[in-house]
């Protein structure tokens, strides 16, 4: 390097900052692919209060059913051994049950969350199925947190209408299989190829239904491993349920 030639200040921070990027990076990959079993994969940034939410679905157990609609704050999530449970799901390969954070900047969000802050002490708030519609039937479009919220509204819009309206729970869970990209939204990716599953053999959508069995196999190999990836049992019962769609079986549609 010539004498007195120096890197003006500004290309070291941006080098260190390049540094970071890439190790976040590689952290990110590492984790998405299964390789990281993270102990924590919620990413609270952006997030101001999670909504626990079940399937709409009559095989849901007593102990998963009433924690539906129940609302956190982060800083409760993040507490040693929080569970959105009373006790201990009752059914065999647990029932699904999906925690999403949102920010929640629409009028109905906020109006949730200021609830929730006034009733903290009181042990917090739970939403009635019809208090989670109305929440994602809310104008959240069109505030600056859809970005943030979109998936999570997706999903819960999803898990809430399976009866209601099974087109409208296809079509949610189809764009968190598409779009769930991020860290944040690993956990949500199993319930969702599951419950889109489920509902896409109800609907006697066979060829629809094999091809998310192919999807989840390559998303999931079994031979990796991860906090957001599905259990033995999970694995099980698809593997059931692509060797029937195989064989043209009438398929036992359970939960
Ligand atoms: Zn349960």
């Amino acid at each position: 390097m010539p004498e007195g030639w120096q890197f003006p200040d500004v290309t070291i921070y941006l080098v260190g900052i390049l540094g970071l990027l890439v190790v976040w990076q590689y952290y990110q990959m590492q984790i998405m692919a299964g390789r990281i079993l993270a102990v924590d994969i919620f990413d609270r940034s952006g997030i101001r209060m999670y909504l626990y939410v079940t399937p709409d679905d009559d095989h849901i157990c007593e102990v998963c059913a009433a924690s539906n609609g129940r609302v956190y704050l982060p800083s409760q999530v993040a507490k040693k051994n929080f569970s959105p449970l009373d006790g201990r799901c009752q059914r065999p390969t647990p029932c699904i049950g999906v925690l999403i954070g949102l920010y929640g900047a629409w009028l109905e969000a906020r109006g949730v969350l200021e609830n929730l802050r006034r009733n903290i002490k009181n042990g917090g708030i739970q939403l009635s199925a019809e208090e989670v519609r109305a929440l994602v039937n809310g104008q959240w479009e069109r505030c600056i947190s859809a970005d943030t919220d979109r998936l999570g509204i997706q999903m819960i819009e999803a898990l809430s209408y399976e009866k209601i309206n099974q087109e409208i729970a296809i079509q949610g869970y189809r764009y968190v299989v598409e779009e769930a990209r991020e860290v944040r939204h690993l956990l949500l990716l199993v319930p969702a190829y599951l419950r889109l599953l489920q509902l896409l053999l109800r609907a006697g959508e066979e060829a629809e239904a094999l091809e998310t069995i192919e999807r989840f196999e390559i998303r999931f190999p079994s031979t990796k491993r991860g906090a957001h990836f599905p259990s033995e049992k999970q694995r099980e019962t698809v593997r059931t349920k692509k060797a029937q769609l195989l064989k043209g079986l009438p398929l036992k549609i359970s939960a």
